[in-house]
């Protein structure tokens, strides 16, 4: 079996980066990237047979744990029925079914293949539905890879230290209005000043593509009241929160448990209806657990703006392999299994992986914050994050380059963590007792290499 120094060789000659998607190529954090055979459970096992914890979980999906036998079952029951069909299937309205069930929010939902189009389709919908071209964007947040979506986007974006894309249209970014995070001021005033032209502020369920950044108390309440006032929509994107943090998701979380950065815990209710709760988006997108692995994401939200979506209404969406069959197998199975005992199992172990992690740090007298939003939480760096990372300026002005030397050493004593701070750690309910095992056995050596 060919090294993973010789796999990335041989991909970097036909592969731009060798990868294809960019934070995977290591660059923030140098070396070379572990080209995975094999994923089970909470484990990962790379072309040189080594096995690593994993705290990547595909970005997100893994929610179960990689490789779930039930989600696997599910997957090769569809396959043995066909590929895909073009065509159809009532896998799809299943699926759609258990999100509306989860999310009363959503009325009806539209699936696609990745986040990036479910967020271009819900601004597209914002704008065919307001008749205005403008979107709010909060610096940090990464909606995905769509031109008008780029700007001061987290993600890839963020641990490339890039501004945006070349090759977005001026005409393009021109539509798109970047705030920053967490300050219902700057939006107010943006509203004052440009409201009438506004089709929508898409924000993130809680900011976790620039590290994790939770909402502060009341500001995705204030972006909903703002939005209503002055008829633009409200697209809460959960791509990365939907289904993870809680059986309703971000929205659940807060606007139905009454989540807050003061009291962070919640019971997980499973809302009957949207009277239930504080806010109601008017579109939201999902992709990650709901699609338990394959390429799938939806947008859904209210059925008034739903159905401009062709056929229905004037507003064109379309895709080849969009609802795929497997795919909706994989994410009907997940979502069948993501009961309150995995959100309970998911959020106890990111706790103690979290506490162990930061003790080991502790240890070694390296500042970090550890914050969090739901179960999701990530690591930063420096005395300056003490009082809390509020929006994009302060989560780039932490000591960020001790992230590099923290991840090999952990990758060392056999830990994959995303390989960029500006990345929240991905949990499973598959990390148990062993993983954490692993963890703390390595986390002093991590934590060593953070202090230098
Ligand atoms: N929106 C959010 C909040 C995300 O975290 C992501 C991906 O990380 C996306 C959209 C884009 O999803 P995809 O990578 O499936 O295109």
């Amino acid at each position: 079996m060919p090294t993973n120094a010789a796999l990335f060789d041989s991909a970097r000659a036909i592969i731009p980066g060798g990868v294809d998607s960019p934070v995977r190529a290591f660059g923030s954090v140098g070396g070379t990237p572990r080209f995975i055979v094999s994923a089970s459970g909470a484990r990962v096992r790379d072309a040189e047979g080594a096995e690593l914890v994993d705290l990547v979980g595909s970005w997100g999906p893994a929610l179960l744990g990689h490789a779930h036998p039930e989600v696997v079952a599910a997957v090769q029951e569809a396959a043995a029925r066909g590929l895909s069909f073009g065509a159809p299937t009532q896998g799809e309205t299943l699926l759609a079914q258990e999100v509306a069930r989860r999310v009363p929010a959503v009325q009806k939902v539209r699936f696609v293949s990745t986040g990036t189009e479910a967020t271009m389709t819900a601004v597209r919908l914002a704008r065919g539905a307001t008749g205005r071209d403008l979107v709010v964007k909060f610096a940090g947040c990464y909606h995905g890879h769509s031109d008008g979506l780029l700007a001061e986007a987290g993600s890839g974006v963020a641990t490339g230290g890039l501004p945006g894309s070349a090759g977005v249209p001026q005409a393009v970014a021109a539509q798109t209005i970047v705030l920053p995070y967490n300050d219902v001021e700057a939006l107010r005033a943006c509203f004052q000043a440009r409201g009438e032209q506004i089709a929508a502020v898409i924000c993130e369920g809680a900011a976790a593509n620039m590290g994790v950044v939770p909402p502060a108390r009341g500001f995705n309440a204030e972006i909903r009241r703002i939005t209503a006032e002055h008829g633009a929509l409200m697209i809460l994107d959960e791509v990365l929160t939907g289904f993870r943090v809680g059986p309703a998701g971000w929205w659940g979380l807060e606007a139905v448990e009454g989540w807050s950065i003061e009291a962070p815990t919640a019971a997980h209710r499973w809302p009957a209806s949207t009277q239930e709760a504080a806010w109601v988006p008017d579109l939201l997108t999902f992709g990650k657990v709901v699609g338990g692995g394959m390429p799938l994401a939806a947008v859904g939200g209210r059925a008034e703006i739903m159905d401009l979506l062709a056929p229905l209404g004037p507003v064109y969406q379309a895709g080849t392999l969009s609802g795929h069959p497997l795919a909706t197998a994989a994410g009907l199975a997940t979502l069948q299994l993501a009961d309150d005992a995995v959100y309970a199992a998911v959020e106890s172990a990111s706790q103690q992986i979290a506490s162990t992690v930061s003790q080991a740090l502790s240890a070694q007298g390296v500042e970090h914050r550890v914050q969090w939003a739901g179960s999701l939480f990530s690591i930063m760096f420096g005395a300056g994050t003490a009082a809390g990372v509020a929006d994009y300026e302060a989560a780039r002005a932490q000591e960020t380059w001790r992230h590099a030397p923290f991840f090999h050493a952990f990758l060392e004593g056999g830990v994959a963590l995303p390989p960029s701070v500006f990345e929240a750690w991905f949990v499973s309910a598959a990390h148990g007792p062993a993983e954490l095992e692993v963890i703390a056995a390595a986390a002093p050596k991590a934590a060593r290499a953070a202090a230098q």
